[in-house]
């Protein structure tokens, strides 16, 4: 049989073939970052974003056995009825009313993300993500045909009422992206500042995309949705999964609550590019709402004493920020005199400790790079040692 390879041809095409958009988004710089260290196990990896933690045995025991039953069918578009109910009652404690009919599970958040915005944004609509942000906002709202408008948060990591208003000077703004606990700062919000940020949303007419992923994992104070605040139920759009607190990356699953029109638009876009999140993941989602709380409980405890503990080592050289929440930090470099990329660079080669470089999440991120303590304690104070050492010899 004659055989044809597909790929390996390092010929480009002039013109290129593929879509002007793609063409024009930048590859993600964790991956660059991550694609330099595999198969290295001499590096201590603070790079990724994905919790220490298997899956809590209990969650796979149940994904097991309806495995061993056989259960490996399409689910219903939205997603199992068991566990929409079960999101429906367990967001109560964020302070947030809502029904299984406007929940879709998703392929995890990173879908929410995309069909959300697919579903709202008609090609020039504004969209403010607030930087440093999560790496794929800008990419996905950019093919969903926004006009993105970056609102830098640097110092202290905060949006604010005025930052929201002076953006909209210049554009209609359909959607602001929020996410906090946030990822890559640690940032969270108090139930005032979510007050401002409702009140301009609501001045603006626009959609809030909040993405609640790190909620469980919040240190100080309780994690308060900002659909709860008056006004606010009809144009928010949660987002939100069981990758971080549950552990569950691999499995891909996550989900949107949204007002009815903007769930019935989401849900048109899931049901032709998913048809439905992974079933077996979906199985283990209800197990993780329904008796998953101690063990979760349990890993957000070692997260807080890994904050606690590599904040404070991380203070007696750099200038670093308590976060509230997630498993992130996100110190200060400026003090070094190197950029972000040198810096990462620097103390991969020289001490074999992998970190990302702030501006991967936007270029205010210049000057800062990012942490992720999702790392056993003793690793931990490992990195802590090999980066205070890499400082100083900096001085
Ligand atoms: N949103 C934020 C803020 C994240 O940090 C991540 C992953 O790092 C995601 C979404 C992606 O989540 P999922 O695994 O549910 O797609």
């Amino acid at each position: 049989m004659l055989m044809r390879r597909i790929g390996g041809s390092q010929l480009s095409r002039e013109p290129s073939r593929i879509s002007k958009k793609v063409l024009e988004i930048k590859p993600s710089g964790i991956r660059r970052f991550f694609d330099l260290i595999i198969g290295r196990d001499d590096v201590i990896s603070l790079g990724v974003g994905e919790p220490d933690f298997p899956v809590p045995w209990r969650i796979r025991e149940e994904m097991i056995y309806s495995l061993e039953k056989g259960i490996t069918s399409y689910t219903s578009n939205q997603g199992l009825p068991q566990l929409r109910e079960a999101i429906v009652e367990y967001y109560k404690k964020f302070g947030v009313e809502s029904h299984p009919n406007n929940v879709v599970i998703t392929t995890g958040v990173s879908e929410g993300v995309d069909i959300a915005l697919r579903a709202l944004v008609e090609e020039g609509d504004g969209v403010i993500v607030p930087e440093p942000a999560y790496v794929s906002y800008k990419p996905l709202a950019y093919l969903a045909g926004a006009e993105v408008a970056e609102i830098p948060t640097t110092p202290d990591f905060k949006l604010s009422y005025e930052d929201l208003v002076r953006a909209r000077k210049s554009m209609r703004v359909k959607a602001i992206i929020l996410c906090y606990p946030n990822n890559p700062t640690g940032v969270s919000f108090s139930r005032k500042e979510l007050e401002e940020i409702a009140d301009a949303a609501i001045e603006m007419d626009a959609v809030v995309l909040s993405d609640e992923i790190y909620a469980e994992l919040t240190y100080e104070g309780t994690h308060i949705s900002i659909a709860s605040l008056n006004g606010m139920e009809d144009r928010t759009v949660i987002l939100s999964g069981f990758s971080k607190a549950f552990a569950m990356t691999g499995l891909r699953v996550g989900y949107i609550i949204a007002p009815d029109d903007i769930l019935d638009a989401v849900l048109k876009i899931h049901q032709y590019c998913m048809l439905c999140a992974p079933v077996t993941a979906q199985i283990g989602a209800i197990e993780a709402l329904k008796n998953g709380e101690d063990e979760m409980e349990r890993m957000r405890a070692e997260y807080l004493r890994r904050r606690n503990f590599f904040v404070r080592r991380l203070s007696k050289i750099l200038d670093v920020r308590m976060p509230e929440g997630a498993f992130y930090v996100f110190p200060s470099i400026k003090e070094t005199g190197l950029s972000s990329e040198e810096f990462a660079e620097r103390l991969l080669f020289e001490k074999n400790v992998a970190v990302v470089p702030g501006n991967a999440f936007g270029d205010c991120g210049e000057g800062y790079i990012r942490c992720a303590y999702a790392v056993h304690m003793e690793k931990l104070r490992e990195a802590a040692d090999r980066i205070e050492d890499f400082v100083n010899s900096l001085k």
